[in-house]
């Protein structure tokens, strides 16, 4: 069975968290008179911090998701969430984490920066989670196992049973990077929560939504997670207008919907374009809003395109993934330009 408890950091355990002076009262235009946060006084539209919790953003999300707001955590992109998830729960030059190449490099970052092993278990060739040789992998001081699906920069998503096995056999935290989700045919493990008391999933408002720019990423898990987290998060991380701007973004469903639609017309168009290329050698099915081409010569291609000053991603570095190039889907006029340079290359 399942503690939470067991695996917090010592020093977070017995950590007093800063309580900030808007935990319970925020200034919302409201005849209160605030003299408790050492602000200016005089209205600016953001002379006021912001709401530590982000209720009115976490009470909109919390009813599209069908999940309680006790259940989420926002932060400063998902890349913040999951650097409190390895502050909360890895101790510095002790535990371990395991990550699944060719995957999102700031797992492996964030390790290093946590001074927390990275055992790295190599997807299949068919770019799935190896689970009997992660299980393998696992010792007393594996803490996290960080699964990203749809995955970057392959593009596919893991089968529903292999996770099933990782979070009932791991007794520490499967994180689901779920960034792309909204690009995918696949269910959302959120549906999960409940169910997996080891299950943390992480998702952004920086593709879909469009919102790159502002840095929202959200983290949902239990409960008894969330609080752990909530206890080390900086006091003000979410700034007042990526929560308005966010929060705009959200009530808008059928907007983001409608660009969804479309890019995921796009990328069957750039799909086929691709194919038809005597350089690319091999397409890999994508569930997110990118490709990942196989090609004769990935170096010499993303010279080339540069010179035509279109900038993707070679991922040759990567394991798994030699000679390979990462398109992200464009607007139409941005795809169309892109395949008529690679027809001309
Ligand atoms: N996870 C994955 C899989 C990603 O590809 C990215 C962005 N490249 C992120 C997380 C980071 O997202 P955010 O902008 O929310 O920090």
């Amino acid at each position: 069975t399942f503690n939470i408890n067991s695996i917090v950091r010592d020093s977070v355990k017995a950590l007093k968290p800063y309580s900030s002076a808007r935990d319970e009262y925020v200034s919302d235009g409201s005849t209160m008179i605030f003299l408790d946060a050492n602000e200016n006084p005089f209205d600016n539209g953001v002379n006021r911090y912001p709401d530590p919790y982000q209720r009115s953003l976490k009470a909109v999300l919390a009813e599209q998701k069908g999940v309680s707001e006790t259940n989420m955590l926002l932060g400063n992109g998902s890349d913040e969430v999951l650097d409190l998830i390895y502050r909360a729960f890895c101790e510095p030059n002790q535990d371990n984490v395991i990550t699944l190449p060719p995957t999102y490099g700031m797992y492996k970052v964030l390790a290093g920066i946590n001074a927390v092993e990275n055992r790295e278990v190599m997807l299949t060739t068919d770019f799935e989670p190896d689970v009997p040789v992660i299980l393998n992998a696992v010792d007393r001081q594996t803490k996290l196992i960080f699964i990203c699906s749809p995955n970057n920069p392959t593009g596919n998503s893991f089968k529903k049973e292999g996770i099933e096995k990782l979070l009932e056999s791991f007794n520490g935290l499967v994180v689901i990077d779920e960034a792309y989700i909204d690009f995918s045919g696949q269910e959302s493990w959120l549906n999960s929560l409940k169910k997996y008391p080891n299950l943390i999933v992480t998702q952004t408002l920086s593709k879909a939504y469009g919102l790159a720019g502002i840095r929202l990423g959200i983290c949902y898990a239990s409960e008894a997670i969330i609080s752990i987290l909530n206890k080390i998060k900086p006091p003000y991380n979410v700034n007042q207008l990526t929560q308005q701007k966010a929060l705009q973004r959200v009530l808008n469903e059928d907007a983001v919907q409608q660009e969804v639609v479309q890019i995921l017309e796009e990328r069957a168009n750039l799909e086929q374009a691709l194919q038809n290329l005597d350089f690319v050698e091999k397409l890999f099915p994508s569930d997110a809003n990118f490709v990942l081409a196989k090609v004769d010569n990935a170096d010499k291609r993303y010279q080339q395109l540069l010179e035509k000053h279109v900038v993707v991603r070679n991922r040759s570095t990567q394991p798994l993934c030699e000679n390979t190039l990462r398109f992200t889907v464009g607007t139409p006029t941005e795809n169309k330009a892109l395949i008529a340079i690679l027809k001309q290359l």
